[in-house]
């Protein structure tokens, strides 16, 4: 039996929405880790990200439903409704990582992110997990 905190397995494919439903998103793969930043974006988004590799998550949403902000040298476009405000995934738009993407797991069903296991990374600083 799984104590509290391990991680186990949920059912996919992960679903998630803004909260007007404007933007929806599935994950076809259960993400390693949940994963709670500290970098300068991700702290004021309040996002807690699930990563997927190409072809692992789709999003469907009208092509200009979303704000795209992109700041820094790690080039990632981060998508935020334009209707309610939820930032609902990134993806890696240039460089080595171009194609991977992650979804905001604060909009998949409650109990997901305690379900996959929650790790916080450091990513203002030396971009490692801290636990
Ligand atoms: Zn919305």
């Amino acid at each position: 039996m799984a104590g509290a905190g391990d991680p186990s397995t949920v059912a996919l494919p992960i679903k998630g929405a803004c909260h007007c439903g404007a933007v929806t998103f599935e994950m076809s793969v259960q993400p390693r880790h949940a994963v709670a930043c500290n970098c300068s974006i991700c702290r004021s988004l309040g996002t807690v990200w699930g990563h997927g590799g190409p072809g692992t998550i789709v999003i469907s949403a009208e092509p200009d439903a979303t704000i795209r902000y992109s700041r820094g040298e790690r080039q990632l476009a981060f998508h935020t409704c334009k209707i309610c405000g939820s930032t609902t995934h990134w993806e890696a738009i240039a460089g080595d990582a171009k194609g991977r993407m992650a979804v905001n797991l604060c909009l998949a069903p409650p109990g997901t992110i305690e379900a996959i296991g929650l790790r916080h990374f450091d990513g203002a600083e030396t971009w490692s997990f801290l636990d």
